[in-house]
């Protein structure tokens, strides 16, 4: 079935006056935190190569703070919170600015092992992280998306399940909940169905970060399928009819598609219709709508989206959830590439800043794409970002105070389009209500110069 747009408009004006909606970037919320800056000699000389290892808490906690202290201008270590069990939930940032929001650019993230007995994700994040650090100063493709981009890299969101699972284990669920045995992807707040499920501290933890920053693109690390997954996981209709396997589409399917493409085009095997089983079915081209697959209420994907116009999307990377540790350099291989390049998303589409007159931002202006029914937020810079495909589009920008404003405008494939909004004050004008229109000028970012067959944004001396 299609889109509830009624409910879904009462749904959000509900929402956005019953929640915070904390749609700002924090540059500050690293500082805040207590950010461990390990110095000790020990950690340096131990070095932060990685092997295809699993690695348990402690030895992922000894690894992090390696590289944080090998690589203090390219990483941030930060913990977002404690576990059930008290094991820190950590959080790396990889980039040419790992402590500070680069104003106007992109924040991304990671997130793995949020069912604790999924074990590939959290390793490939492991070695995803060393990668980055050690390709910046030979890789142009890695320096162009560090210095443009802060990935925030979640390791383990249920590290006590995690330490109850077991190597070698594909299909069992032991490990899979956290330590009060509650799934951790059916623990959020969802915006079509109650969720009586009692909040988590591992969820607590991570409403609150990504309500601090404006995530723009996120990946949730799962296993037990191959398959790029998309919202919505969550439909509007019954149980009996979420049965029939019916897509539940969101406004912005098409950018969704495109982005579940992105991951599994860029991934060894995944859009080849594998089964993991002859037993399994197949997805097409290595994607599906979340609810087509089987409908979930709690999601961590959905709730990203509506709550934070962050694009989040589900990867299962491994038929096996905890395959023998002799077959992670295999997944590393599988995946290395669409890991990168699902990244450089967040630079397509229109992105920009709402001022005043004046030239102060607007934070917590309201941003909607026309015919689109989901608002996004801008932060307390006054900027938004909006993951698009190549098309025309009208943005209309509403805030307190201010006249709304509507805006015409063009998404290319090669550049990303750069909008900046002026909004004038309800006061200096007559109260006329009318929109006004502005003629806005569109600006290629830079360093973006072509694009491949597949859709992926290339750059310079890739
Ligand atoms: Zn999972």
């Amino acid at each position: 079935m299609g889109w509830k747009r009624l409910t879904i408009r009462a749904l959000l004006l509900l929402l956005s006056v019953g929640q915070t909606w904390s749609q700002y970037t924090n540059a500050t919320f690293l500082a805040g935190e207590n950010i461990p800056r390990n110095n000790e000699q020990e950690s340096r000389d131990a070095g932060p190569e990685i092997e295809f290892t699993y690695h348990d808490h402690d030895q992922m906690t000894r690894y992090l703070r390696a590289v944080s202290a090998r690589h203090p201008s390219l990483t941030a270590l930060y913990s977002i919170g404690k576990s059930v069990e008290g094991r820190d939930l950590w959080v790396m940032v990889v980039s040419a600015s790992p402590y500070e929001h680069m104003i106007g650019k992109p924040d991304v993230k990671y997130v793995a092992n949020i069912h604790g007995n999924e074990a590939v994700g959290r390793e490939l994040l492991l070695h995803l992280i060393q990668y980055l650090v050690t390709s910046y100063e030979s890789d142009s493709y890695v320096r162009w998306l560090l210095d443009n981009t802060r990935i925030h890299l979640m390791p383990s969101m249920n590290p006590d399940g995690y330490s109850k699972s077991k190597e070698g284990q594909c299909n069992t669920i032991q490990g899979r909940n956290n330590a009060r045995q509650y799934d951790l992807n059916r623990n959020f707040p969802d915006f079509f169905k109650p969720n009586p499920k009692q909040p988590q501290p591992e969820t607590i933890a991570v409403k609150e970060w990504i309500s601090k920053i404006q995530f723009v693109l996120s990946g949730s690390l799962h296993g037990g399928a191959l398959v790029a997954s998309y919202p919505f996981d969550n439909t509007p209709s019954s149980i009996f009819e979420s049965y029939a396997h019916t897509p539940s589409v969101s406004p912005d399917d098409d950018v969704f598609r495109h982005l579940a493409r992105i991951y599994s085009n860029n991934h060894a095997k995944m859009s080849r219709d594998v089964s993991c089983q002859s037993t399994f079915r197949t997805f097409e081209k290595g994607i599906t709508n979340g609810a087509a697959w089987y409908a979930l209420t709690g999601g961590m994907q959905d709730y990203n989206y509506l709550w934070h116009g962050c694009m989040e999307i589900t990867l299962e990377i491994s038929c096996c959830k905890y395959p023998p540790a002799n077959e992670l350099s295999k997944y590393w291989q599988d995946n290395k590439q669409a890991l990168i390049k699902y990244l450089a998303e967040a630079h397509r589409g229109a992105h920009g800043f709402v001022m005043d007159s004046n030239g102060n931002p607007v934070e917590k202006a309201a941003i909607r794409v026309k015919g689109r029914e989901v608002t996004y937020h801008t932060t307390k810079y006054g900027e938004f970002w909006r993951i698009l495909l190549p098309g025309t589009y009208r943005l209309e920008v509403t805030a307190e105070g201010f006249l709304p404003q509507e805006v015409e405008f063009f998404v290319i494939d090669s550049h990303p389009t750069l909008l900046n909004v002026t909004l004038h004050s309800a006061k200096d004008f007559p109260p006329s209500g009318a929109i006004t229109r502005q003629k806005l000028a569109r600006r290629p970012t830079k360093n973006v110069t072509s694009v491949k067959e597949d859709g992926a944004i290339s750059f310079p001396q890739e």
